[in-house]
């Protein structure tokens, strides 16, 4: 036996909150995005953080966004290898069939995932090591990054390995022929984003510079 459960009455009752007020104002609305598909403004790679709120800070709608979430908002290299690769799916779909202009990589301020690559990287966290780990082993994604890391604050270095998972995400992007094919022909723009969850703050990676400025 499967051992699902009911769902808890609160959850219950928020949903049954939602269908009373919000479905059913906008019944029309939601009847014709279901007709007439999907045809999102952009693809939206982020963490899986819930503190992370993707459309909220975009005031963005159903519809709108294709939404990928994952630890740290990685982005995995090219690998055609047979394997279950659930982030290079969601991109292949949202590009290949979707036909998406943006692609955003964002990332956020006090990132567990990127605090525990870290911590794996300084040679603080030996069980992340381990093949049992899967958080682990997806940080790997980001490991060549620390390298990159410049001397300083704890903060700040933390701070920077957060923006290298921005970086090394676009570049793994670059690493899917289709991805390069559809930047190439201009069908596909790819962004960076960093957002600070206390301050609200939006920071955008420019490739000329290499570096992060602050938005707005
Ligand atoms: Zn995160």
């Amino acid at each position: 036996m499967i051992p699902a459960k009911p769902l808890p009455q609160n959850l219950a009752q928020r949903y049954a909150g939602w269908r009373a007020t919000t479905y059913s104002e906008n019944r029309g609305w939601y009847r014709r995005l279901a007709t007439e598909g999907q045809r999102p403004l952009a693809m939206v790679i982020a963490c899986c953080d819930s503190r992370v709120n993707v459309t909220s800070i975009f005031g963005a709608e159903q519809g709108e966004f294709f939404i990928h979430r994952n630890i740290a908002n990685l982005v995995p290299p090219f690998a055609p290898d047979g394997d279950h690769h659930g982030t290079s799916a969601a991109v292949e779909y949202a590009v290949q069939v979707l036909h998406v202009p943006h692609l955003i990589v964002l990332g956020h301020s006090n990132c567990g995932g990127v605090q525990s690559c870290y911590d794996m990287c300084a040679g603080q966290a030996p069980d992340l090591e381990e093949n049992a780990t899967f958080v682990g082993r997806w940080m790997e994604i980001l490991r060549p990054g620390f390298d990159a890391l410049s001397d300083g604050a704890e903060a700040d270095r933390r701070t920077a390995f957060e923006h290298q998972a921005v970086r090394i995400s676009l570049e793994n992007l670059m690493t899917f022929p289709f991805i390069a094919a559809a930047v190439e022909e201009g069908d596909l723009a790819l962004h960076g984003l960093w957002t600070d969850i206390g301050e609200g703050g939006l920071m955008m990676y420019d490739g000329l510079t290499d570096r992060f400025t602050a938005l707005g």
